[in-house]
Formats: C-alpha cells, sequence, structure tokens
C-alpha cells in the first residue's frame, strides 16, 4: 500500500529503511511511456533505438529520430530518458548497414562496434540525441562495451557535435570485459546500466537466443552476480552509479540480491514498474547487503534461487 500511494504520489521508489532506489522502463517507442508514468516510473532507464532502424531501407534522418526522441520524452513528462546508441548487427540486421553475414554474430560486428564503423550513422543518431536534449533530460548509452577505448572514441564524438552543451554519457555492462574492467570504464563514464541478458550469454557462453541452452540461461547464476558485484564495486570508486536494465532486474527474487550488491535504479518493462516498486520498498539495505554475499556464495543459480525464495519469505 505505501509503495502504491508513493507511486501515485511521484515518490522515487525506495527501500524499507529509505535508500533511493530508481524505478525505470525500458521502452522501444513512446507507446508504453505514458502508462509507465503512470505506475511510477521515475523515467527511461533503456530506449531500444534499433526498433526504430529495423524494417526499413535507409537509416532514419536526423529529424525522423530527434522528432521520436522528443515525443517519448514529452510522453515522459521530461522524466530522464536513457537512449541507448543503435545496438544492431548479427541477429538483428539492417540491410543498408550492409553488415556480412558472420558464422558467430553474438561475437561479431555488433553494439558500438557497428557504431564505430558506421560514424556517418553514429553523428546523425548523437546529433538527433542532442536535437532532442534541448529541453529534456536526455542521456546516451552506449551498447556491448568490450574496452575503454570504445567509450572514448564515442565520447570523441560526442564532445565534437554538443559544443557546450552539457549530456550524460554511459557504458552498457554487458560482457565480462566491461565487468571486470568497470572500474577503469567507471573513470570515463558518467553511468553504468549492466545488460544482464548479454552478460549472462557472455558469462556462461550460452547463446540467449538458442533454445537448447535457454533453460541454463539464468542471471541469477553465482559467476553473473560476482560480475554485478564487480561492477558495483569498480563503479563505486569513482562515485558512479549502477543501473541494471536487463530482464534479472524485473526478476522480484533478483531484486534484493541487486539492491544489497550495491545496485542504484533498475529499468524493467512497464508491465513491472509497479511489482519492482514493491520490490524494493519491502527490502532493507542491510538485510539486502547480507543476503547478496550469501548468494555470491551459493554454487548454483538453482541454490540462489531457493535462498532467495526463504528470503521473501522472511521478508513479508
Ligand atoms: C541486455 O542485454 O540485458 C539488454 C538490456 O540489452 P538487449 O536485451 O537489448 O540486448
Ligand atoms: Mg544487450
Amino acid at each position: 500500500a505505501e509503495a502504491l500511494a508513493a507511486a501515485a504520489s511521484g515518490r522515487p521508489a525506495a527501500t524499507a529503511d529509505g535508500l533511493a532506489v530508481g524505478v525505470h522502463v525500458n521502452l522501444g517507442s513512446a507507446a508504453e511511456a505514458a502508462a509507465a508514468v503512470t505506475a511510477g516510473a521515475e523515467g527511461c532507464g533503456l530506449l531500444r533505438t534499433e526498433l526504430l532502424f529495423l524494417e526499413r531501407a535507409t537509416a532514419p534522418t536526423r529529424d525522423e529520430q530527434a522528432s521520436e526522441y522528443r515525443a517519448i520524452g514529452t510522453a515522459l513528462g521530461n522524466r530522464p530518458l536513457t537512449i541507448r546508441l543503435l545496438d544492431i548487427g548479427g541477429d538483428k540486421p539492417a540491410p543498408y548497414l550492409a553488415i556480412a553475414a558472420e558464422e558467430n554474430p553474438a561475437l561479431g560486428l555488433r553494439g558500438v562496434r557497428v557504431v564505430l564503423a558506421r560514424e556517418d550513422v553514429l553523428e546523425t543518431q548523437v546529433a538527433a540525441i542532442l536535437d532532442a536534449a534541448d529541453g529534456a533530460p536526455c542521456r546516451i548509452m552506449v551498447p556491448m562495451v568490450a574496452s575503454v577505448a570504445e567509450l572514448d572514441a564515442v565520447r570523441v564524438v560526442v564532445d565534437r557535435l554538443r559544443g557546450s552543451r552539457p549530456i550524460l554519457l554511459g557504458a552498457m555492462i554487458e560482457t565480462p570485459a566491461a565487468a571486470i574492467g568497470a572500474d577503469l570504464i567507471a573513470r570515463r563514464a558518467d553511468f553504468l546500466s549492466i545488460g544482464s541478458n548479454d552478460l549472462t550469454q557472455y558469462t556462461l557462453a550460452m547463446d540467449r537466443g538458442n533454445p537448447a541452452v535457454a533453460a541454463g540461461l539464468d542471471g541469477l547464476h553465482p559467476a553473473v552476480l560476482r560480475l554485478v558485484a564487480a561492477t558495483c564495486e569498480g563503479a563505486a570508486r569513482h562515485g558512479v552509479p549502477v543501473g541494471v536494465c536487463g530482464g534479472l532486474a524485473a526478476d522480484p527474487l533478483a531484486v534484493p540480491i541487486l539492491v544489497g550488491l550495491g545496485v542504484t535504479s533498475l529499468s524493467v518493462p512497464a508491465g513491472r514498474i509497479a511489482a519492482t516498486r514493491a520490490g524494493v520498498a519491502a527490502v532493507g539495505v542491510t538485510q539486502a547487503h547480507v543476503h547478496a554475499l550469501q548468494a555470491l556464495a551459493c554454487e548454483s543459480a538453482g541454490e540462489v534461487r531457493t535462498l532467495a525464495r526463504r528470503f521473501a519469505e522472511e521478508t513479508v
């Protein structure tokens, strides 16, 4: 009831003992933004811009992109809008990008690698985001970062185009390299956001699109949680906030563990906003931290889930 009242009043989500943990929405377009705000979303933590780029013969123009970003910003009532740079390639092809077929698309040209290979596409998208950011709090998020140099290369383009206009630039943590090196990336990023879907895929070496291994793809695997912990520690060293925007953020059993590891915001599908706010409000930070340490010591995702179910029963 308290969580619902807080959502209705527009108050930020917080733990039982008052630590603010932002709850944001994942969007692909403007369609779900208004409903998410009504449910208590504090902003958009992940706009998957590739939906704008797929199924067309040419890339969307700067004006087309800017008006879409503006429409979403308006639907969010000028709450923060995190716009992810085009995350395309391999399994999500766009013919005009002319990426050759690859034997291992998940390990090939995708995310920031495509963006840096096609500087024209990057420049147009950054210019569109800067257009939309005039009057709305937009942030730029870079997908599939594995090295500091990739973030630096994007920042060079952003700095050249923005002039004196400020804009936040963050990195997604979705490769083991980025999680292990999170302290290095955090030195150069304004925020980090863990893409748990890809981080799980690359940590467990299991293709997220392959049904034969789908049952094994669990973001509560202790190895994935150790990488989440490493990310939080690396980011904390530089005072940089860490969100989670993959499916793990919307898993009720994961919420106390993520909060306990030091995650500062969660971004979830529109339909999960209310439940996620309630999940945050149900835990205290100290008990969540103790619980998270126990999860890190588990031997399997199954063991973590059993532990998390027991924790949920004890906290209601
Ligand atoms: C992720 O990998 O967790 C993520 C949020 O990005 P996407 O699912 O779009 O790859
Ligand atoms: Mg991803």
